[in-house]
Order: C-alpha cells, then structure tokens, then sequence
C-alpha cells in the first residue's frame, strides 16, 4: 500500500533531549508500514512512534510539522 509515514523520536545528546521526525514512504526498509526496521534502537528502547498512513506527502509534512521540524529520509526519498 502506498502512503506516507512519519517517525517521531528523541535524540539525546548528552543531557540534551530533542524530538525529531523523520518522512518516510510506507515501503521504505525503515518504515516497513509503520512497523519499522527490527534493528531500529530507538523503537526497541520506546523512543520512537510511527504516525500515519498519510495518503500525500503533503498531509505527512505538516502532521511532522506539527510536532518538529522534519527531514527526509535518505533511503525512501518521500519528497
Ligand atoms: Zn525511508
């Protein structure tokens, strides 16, 4: 099925704790459908959520926008 997913996670850097979102199209190796890659830490450490399916890129880039400024991932490509 195609669509478009969003990653939600922290990335922590020393103290510092940022929340990042990440585009992903749904067949992507990392996005597997919202399932995620199985040695993917952040979902292993419950860091990381999925959000979607989006039906366009679009609806996806303002649902991350929402929550953090996004970026693309650079396996899928989703814009
Ligand atoms: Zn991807």
């Amino acid at each position: 099925m195609p669509g478009f997913f969003v990653y939600e996670y922290v990335h922590k850097e020393g103290r510092r704790a940022e929340v990042r979102t990440v585009l992903h199209r749904a067949e992507c190796r990392w996005c597997r459908e919202g399932r995620g890659h199985p040695l993917n830490p952040g979902l292993k450490l419950g860091l990381g959520r999925w959000h979607g399916p989006f039906d366009a890129y679009p609806a996806a880039l303002s649902a991350a926008d929402a929550i953090a400024a996004p970026r693309c991932c650079q396996a899928c490509h989703p814009a």
